[in-house]
């Protein structure tokens, strides 16, 4: 029905309330545009357009120079970064010299790989999908789930800046799930790395500027993880525990940073490939059905009646978030429970911080879903009480323009619609 069907005749009471109309609208326009300061405000908006146009969050803007450059590979201990240095020299001596640094960090392992060892020395994941460290005092990679019937869910490379609806979809269904976050988009997008703790999803790391780390040297794996640790403990407010390396990537030496940075790994089973589609030539949205498929197919025929699984799936794109809501139904009834990770493996506590506390599997699955604890962001906007320049930042100047042009655009279109 035609709004202006509601009024009279009268082409003057038209005018008038097309201009209330118009005032309504430009109300609810910028009420909706300037609210991007709380994580609260930034989880209201939906249209992923407005979603990701850059703000500024004074604690990351004012701390840009404490973090590596945003996205830029490999991630490297910011100069004059004493903390940092201090906590690398603490631990170096017990990461394994004699472990090669291979290939590159877009995964061009083709000079390298002829010169491997073919019995996989390193437990290279990449080479032979080691998951069990031949260096002593390594633990094994997690890869599934204990627990019959499980699926440990979970999204890598986020927080994505348009992931509002699906993660109002996860909040609707009651879903909590593990999220490896990546620290630059941390940086890029704080209050969206904000809502995943307020809606009592489990936070992982996942690198800094996401590399294949068996590619990168020693020291600057330590950067990509302990940024990465930092940014998430600045502005979210918590300190992960656990890692998932880009693209399991991993091998022991990798493996002796990450524990000496007290986290434990997570790798999967199962992997949906969703991320490729798009990236790769050739990789269809039929053959991530067919992945999902698959999984379902396996849980019917009975292949995770003695332990569960762990599927790789991404927050990373439209159409990986799209397909996780597309397959949840017919997972969640497939699987006797879907969990993150953390809660699959009974790991009460998934932060440094002790004061938070994840639900036991058995809790979670008689419907005791909600995490305890509280998380303290620092509002200082300074990440370890230094200051210096230069370092690359988020994107501040001209946002405010550019929210200006969308609100003028939203409203037309608004105004559009309600006259149309
Ligand atoms: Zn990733």
């Amino acid at each position: 029905m035609r709004l202006s069907s509601f009024f009279t005749p009268s082409s003057s009471t038209n005018t008038r309330a097309a201009a209330i109309l118009l005032g309504f609208s430009l109300w609810a326009s910028s009420v909706r545009a300037q609210d991007r300061t709380t994580e609260a405000g930034e989880a209201a908006i939906t249209n992923p357009n407005q979603e990701c146009i850059p703000y500024t969050y004074p604690p990351i803007a004012n701390s840009a120079s404490s973090y590596p450059a945003n996205w830029v590979q490999p991630a490297v201990i910011v100069p004059g970064d004493t903390e940092a240095l201090d906590k690398w020299n603490s631990i170096k001596s017990s990461i394994p010299t004699n472990i090669s640094v291979k290939g590159t960090v877009k995964g061009d392992f083709s000079n390298f790989t002829p010169t491997y060892n073919a019995s996989d020395t390193d437990c290279w994941w990449t080479y032979a999908k080691c998951v069990t460290p031949k260096l002593p005092g390594l633990s094994p990679d997690i890869i599934n789930i204990p627990e019959p019937m499980s699926l440990g869910i979970g999204y890598d490379d986020g927080p994505n800046c348009s992931h509002n609806v699906f993660y109002d979809f996860l909040s609707d269904n009651k879903q909590k799930a593990t999220m490896y976050f990546i620290g630059s988009n941390v940086q890029n997008w704080p209050l969206e790395g904000q809502r995943a703790l307020a809606d009592g999803h489990e936070l992982c790391v996942h690198t800094w500027s996401h590399p294949y780390t068996t590619a990168v040297q020693s020291e600057s794996v330590f950067a990509e993880l302990w940024y990465t640790m930092k940014i998430i403990k600045q502005v979210i407010g918590v300190t992960p525990t656990c890692f998932r390396p880009p693209y399991g990537d991993i091998d022991d030496r990798v493996r002796a940073v990450a524990k000496a940075l007290g986290l434990r790994v997570i790798l999967w089973t199962t992997d949906s490939f969703d991320w490729e589609v798009g990236a790769t030539p050739g990789v269809t949205p039929a053959m991530v059905d067919a992945n999902y498929q698959n999984l379902i197919n396996g849980a019917q025929n009975g292949s995770y009646n003695n332990f569960g699984t762990i599927m790789l799936t991404h927050e990373i794109n439209n159409f990986t978030m799209t397909e996780a809501i597309k397959w949840y139904p017919a997972l969640k009834a497939a699987f006797k429970a879907l969990v993150p990770v953390g809660v699959g493996w009974n790991i009460s506590q998934p932060y440094a911080e002790t004061n938070y506390t994840l639900p036991t599997y058995s809790q979670y699955v008689n419907g005791q879903i909600t995490v305890t604890g509280s998380a303290s962001p620092s509002s200082s906007g300074d990440a370890k009480s230094s200051s210096k320049s230069g370092a690359v930042g988020m994107p501040t100047a001209g946002s405010g323009l550019i929210v200006s042009i969308v609100t003028v655009a939203a409203l037309l279109g608004g105004v559009a619609r309600v006259l149309a």
